[in-house]
């Protein structure tokens, strides 16, 4: 007879899973947490210096909440999607506000906090308290739609609940941190998304897609669909080898963060910026566009060389900053717009008027 899967992958796990991350062997709910949240859409070895500095600057929920945004946002600059570092400290503000600094301990509770999902309010309760919930991350919605044959793409609302109700029966009744663990590891490193290594995987013996051959077609891809397009022009408005930065609103796309200027694409850039910053420039090179893809729409950015001739000093407000290239990169910026910065060499172009101060 065939063992639970829980049991195999428990087994497996000992022998094969990984047993050194930085975040694992701790019960500390800020400590999970915070490597949960970093390991959403970024790979493993990317998020531990970052997780070492946060934690440094941040130690504990306390220290996180106290902490302005803009210092939290320059910790987690270069790992992108600044969401969750925007959920985090809203999040850590809550549980010092309504749970007097302490984690919930109820999936539910856990899960009403910003930017903590199901999912991750799951893999936080089973590591910190053992409470028996199910994930049903990325890669488990992988391992499980293969595993039990499950056609349809899995963030389709129909798939999605197959896949919990498929989670959730297959929960052990104990060592649930372990089990976790050992379901993260899998598809991690073994049921990954090109080449599963199927003949090193303990739920092999009764897994549908490799009895059927079907591990590539499993899960179904999303559906096709036609993304809106946008595009913008982005400045870089070059004075004395230093560039300007513009500080994004609080809402919105990029929220909070630092970036470039931007200008409709038809506008005239030498108008555009005499009427903004009542600045006297030349037009410079355009440089290729960026193509970056957000979850509703595309977006090119056509980068723009401009160099400043004169600066007025009324266009010196807050939100503007005049920065060095280089230390414009340890700023928080979008991803396109460190890609663009790290891509450029940026000369000092010409220029009759010393630099703005720098904010
Ligand atoms: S047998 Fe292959 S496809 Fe099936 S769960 Fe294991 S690694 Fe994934």
């Amino acid at each position: 007879m065939t063992r639970p899967f829980a049991s195999r992958l428990v087994a497996w796990h000992a022998a094969h899973g990984r047993q050194d991350l930085p975040w694992q062997g701790t019960r500390d709910a800020y400590r999970v947490w915070l490597s949960e949240i970093m390991l959403q859409q970024t790979q493993v070895a990317t998020v531990i210096p970052y997780y070492w500095r946060f934690l440094a600057e941040f130690p504990d929920v306390g220290a996180l909440a106290a902490a302005p945004l803009e210092r939290v946002l320059e910790h987690w600059s270069g790992l992108g999607y600044y969401r969750r570092a925007h959920h985090l400290h809203a999040a850590a503000r809550v549980i010092v506000a309504e749970h007097g600094g302490s984690f919930p301990r109820d999936v539910e509770a856990l899960a009403a906090l910003p930017g903590i999902g199901r999912s991750t309010a799951a893999a936080i309760a089973a590591f910190s308290f053992s409470v028996r919930a199910a994930i049903l991350d990325g890669n488990v919605k992988r391992v499980l739609a293969r595993h039990r044959g499950i056609e349809g793409f899995p963030g389709s609302a129909r798939v999605e609940t197959a896949l919990w109700r498929v989670a959730e029966s297959l929960l052990p009744a104990n060592d649930i941190e372990t089990y976790t663990q050992a379901l993260m590891d899998l598809g991690a490193t073994v049921c990954t998304r090109t080449r599963p290594q199927c003949e090193r995987c303990p739920v092999a013996g009764d897994c549908v897609a490799r009895r059927d051959g079907r591990t590539d077609a499993l899960p179904s891809p999303r559906p096709a669909r036609r993304l809106p397009q946008r595009a913008l022009r982005v400045l870089l408005l070059e004075h004395a080898g230093n560039l300007l930065l513009e500080k994004r609103a609080p809402v919105g796309i990029w929220a909070g963060l630092w970036s470039l200027p931007e200008m409709a694409l038809d506008d005239d850039v030498a108008a555009h910026c005499r009427a903004r910053f009542g600045a006297q420039v030349t037009v410079g090179d355009a440089l290729p566009a960026i193509e970056h893809g957000f979850t509703h729409f595309r977006l090119t950015l056509h980068p723009q060389r401009v160099a400043v001739r004169r600066w007025p000093a009324r266009a010196e407000a807050p939100g503007y900053a005049w920065l060095l290239p280089g230390d414009a990169l340890a700023a928080a910026l979008p991803a396109p717009i460190r890609k663009l910065l790290r891509s450029i060499a940026v000369p000092a172009l010409p220029s009759r008027q010393p630099r703005a101060r720098t904010r």
